[in-house]
């Protein structure tokens, strides 16, 4: 697998950054390019070559996962990798931002002497927000393990079960599906607990008539699906209906707006202009949606602010919610992909008519 894409990006950035080589040292963007999924690696990416490190514990692994680059396995870090770059006659060194810690920073310029670290400003953050085909496959595919698991737990679902509970039948199911691991922890959150957007499953039990916000993912080839349902523990009243029904119109409205070449922020527009008309627009507090891939959270950012252009190949949620403080709360996060057609393709069908379960 060789993302052709962040090659040329990497040659591009040596050039206009005026280095010689980059390291790559976030995690994400190692198994991007390599294919390695362990938790110790980094990448030089130079002129006069592409080298892989990792450490003992992942010679096998890195053989078997690591291709188009030459695998380095090594005792000490640091002066491995100072001495390669000593022989390739590096003296400009680029770095990601997002792949140290400071702590780390000050090891590596401590031990490349004779070496100037410049960090980069840009990242492969921008070429990983544009999916190739094999990568929309699995993120469509980890949404359908996903649903699959959901629409298998469902039938355990009723007033009088906890949180928990829900969240363990869920996960169990997802797992069984199919899906590699849960990239995130799973959202189980009932009745008033439903208001805090990252609320965690707890030993509450879901009561009858409450409406329970459910966030839950899967993961296929190491990328993941997020999706969220609200459904209903037996008839949630008048008013629950009806913030259902605007959550469920805005994510509508927003999906239908979504076109190459428009500003993230204006699609963040229509959902919250939609809310905000209807008079809940204080109560919806997060931005509409994220990208997805290897990290549940990537670029673009879908929100107020974001000046990002939208792509073909892009893959990110639209999740617009309403938390009402002490009563309860809705949200519906989907996930798809913008392609070259006028519509989108929808991944999953999380904005289904409200589920009421009793
Ligand atoms: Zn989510
Ligand atoms: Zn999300």
């Amino acid at each position: 697998m060789e993302r052709k894409r962040a090659v040329e990006f990497l040659d591009r950035l040596i050039k206009q950054s005026r280095v010689d080589a980059i390291l790559i040292t976030d995690l994400a963007n190692v198994w991007y390019l390599s294919g390695f999924r362990g938790s110790e690696g980094a990448i030089l990416f130079s002129k006069k070559g592409r080298w892989f490190f990792s450490d003992f514990r992942y010679r096998d692994q890195a053989e078997e996962e690591v291709s188009g680059f030459k695998v380095k396995i090594f005792k000490n870090k640091f002066k491995e990798i100072q001495r390669l770059l000593h022989r390739l006659g590096v003296r400009n060194l680029g770095f990601e931002a997002s792949g140290l810690s400071c702590q780390l920073f000050r090891a590596f310029k401590k031990e490349m002497k004779g070496i100037r670290l410049k960090v980069l400003k840009k990242s492969l953050a921008e070429i990983r927000a544009r999916k190739d085909p094999d990568e929309i496959r699995w993120i469509s595919n980890a949404a359908k393990l996903a649903e699959k698991g959901l629409s298998t737990a469902l039938k355990s679902f009723r007033a009088g079960i906890t949180e928990l509970d829900f969240a363990a039948e869920l996960e169990y199911q997802i797992r069984k599906a199919g899906s590699g691991w849960m990239p995130f922890e799973t959202i189980v959150a009932s009745g008033p607990r439903g208001a805090f957007p990252h609320a965690k499953a707890t030993g509450k039990k879901i009561k009858k008539g409450e409406l329970v916000v459910i966030d839950f993912g899967a993961a296929f080839n190491g990328y993941g699906a997020d999706l969220t349902v609200t459904v209903a523990a037996g008839d949630p009243g008048r008013k629950a209906r009806e913030l259902y029904q605007i959550v469920s119109t805005a994510q509508k409205q927003a999906i239908a707006g979504l076109e190459p070449g428009k500003l993230c922020r204006d699609i963040d527009r229509l959902a919250r202009g939609y809310i905000r008309r209807r008079g809940y627009g204080r109560y919806f507090g997060h931005g509409l949606g994220h990208g997805l891939g290897l990290a549940v959270h990537e670029e673009p950012a879908i929100n107020s602010k974001s000046e990002t252009v939208l792509e073909p190949g892009m893959v990110f949620t639209i999740e617009p919610g309403i938390y009402l403080p002490g009563q309860f709360g809705v949200r519906i996060e989907d996930d798809l992909v913008l392609n070259n057609e006028k519509k989108p393709l929808l991944f999953s069908r999380s904005n289904q008519p409200l589920r009421v379960l009793e």
